[in-house]
């Protein structure tokens, strides 16, 4: 369509997203797309079933705004049995569609004008934009290369009067990194005589490997306390395209979080919620999807032993970065293109999650895939 007037754009230096443009190269190519994160297996059919038969029982109209009760007491009841934590699924829980959604709404709620922001890179691409929708100021702090880990000394150097929030993600996309209990002491002092809010982006809480325990924030009450906790059932019943997720904060923080959900969406899919609610009474999902996790992680690893990437420490999500710099001394950008038109394997080029478009020659490959599509990914990926 063809449009004369022109218009001040909000994010003018935002253009379509990696996993997009990713996606979209793979497909082009009939590569195999190890790019985007969303499994190449589907989601339990009794998941599907249990979809089918609540639009069969009618539950096709609006949901709640704050979510269906029973599927907000389900979630209360997970949080209670893995964090012995107690929130209240009246008040301090929102149904929200997917995570993407929960960031959006938490970061709207409380970043005002020149409200500073700490965001940990590489950083998950929605933060950002979302933080510069409201005005706010991001400052960046870089996780350590290689290990990415946390410099909390230099958190601390760039606290200030304005800082208003901290972006947290553990287990960490796109890096596989976790918070240990280190880290969560040193969070612990540097918040506690600040009025500073920590938003803690958790969807890969269910996939964390090598009996590692995950540091939910909501472990922690001091911390529980100033955090909004945002999920997604995405990651963890196989289905991102269902696009349900959901935030756990205190009552006030909830109450504000709720002005804007029910202004960005209202509610979520209803027959969606329903179902996610009847399948959660078996804990079953969520407590083997490590191990499910765990095992395609070490397969891909094993498949790349001879190969010439590197693999750097992964302990959670279904991500696997590799250095690539025995291979290429190219940027990552143009070595993901060419890795997938050329070969017809789809990765991620981490440098896209930097301000600074930090190159370290490696990428990020999506082990949530059938052993075969990893089996045919890793023998292109043996002969580079
Ligand atoms: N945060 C992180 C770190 C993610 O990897 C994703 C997955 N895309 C999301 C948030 C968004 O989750 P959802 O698909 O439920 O919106
Ligand atoms: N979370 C997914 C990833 O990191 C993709 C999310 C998206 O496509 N927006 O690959």
């Amino acid at each position: 369509m063809k449009q004369t007037m022109k218009i001040l754009s909000k994010l003018p230096d935002t253009g379509i997203t990696i996993f997009t443009l990713m996606t979209r190269l793979a497909q082009e190519h009939q590569a195999i797309n190890l790019s985007q994160g969303f499994p190449d297996f589907d989601a339990d059919p009794k998941l599907i079933e249990l979809v089918n038969n609540h639009m069969r029982l009618g539950h096709n109209q609006y949901a709640p705004m704050q979510g269906i009760p029973i599927l907000r007491q389900r979630i209360a009841e997970k949080i209670q049995y893995l964090y012995q934590a107690v929130c209240d699924p009246e008040t301090d829980i929102t149904v929200t569609s997917g995570a993407t959604e929960a960031l959006f709404c938490a970061i709207s709620a409380v970043v005002n004008h020149n409200d500073e922001v700490i965001i940990f890179e590489p950083a998950f691409d929605s933060y950002l934009p979302a933080v510069r929708l409201n005005g706010g100021i991001p400052v960046f702090v870089k996780l350590r290369y290689p290990d990415y880990a946390i410099d909390w000394d230099e958190v601390k150097s760039k606290i200030s009067p304005k800082t208003k929030a901290i972006i947290l993600n553990s287990p960490h996309n796109p890096t596989g990194t976790i918070i240990t209990g280190q880290d969560i002491k040193q969070l612990q002092q540097i918040v506690q005589n600040h009025d500073i809010l920590i938003i803690s982006d958790e969807v890969y809480e269910h996939i964390i490997f090598d009996g590692i325990s995950h540091e939910s924030l909501l472990r922690y009450p001091d911390l529980a306390d100033r955090s909004f906790v945002i999920s997604s059932f995405g990651k963890t019943y196989h289905t991102t395209g269902w696009k349900i997720g959901y935030c756990v904060a205190p009552r006030l923080l909830s109450a504000e979080f709720q002005k804007i959900h029910q202004y960005v969406t209202f509610a979520s899919n209803t027959p969606i919620q329903y179902a996610y609610a009847e399948i959660m009474e078996d804990r079953g999902h969520y407590l083997h999807l490590s191990l499910f996790y765990q095992q395609k992680r070490d397969l891909f690893l094993s498949l790349l032993q001879d190969s010439r990437f590197t693999p750097l420490p992964c302990h959670g999500t279904y991500f696997q970065m590799m250095g690539y710099s025995g291979i290429s001394k190219e940027p990552d950008t143009i070595f993901s293109r060419r890795l997938t038109a050329e070969y017809g394997v789809a990765a991620i080029p981490p440098s896209v999650f930097y301000h600074t478009n930090d190159d370290n020659k490696v990428l990020r490959f999506c082990f949530a895939k059938t052993d075969d599509t990893l089996k045919k990914a890793a023998q292109i990926l043996c002969r580079i």
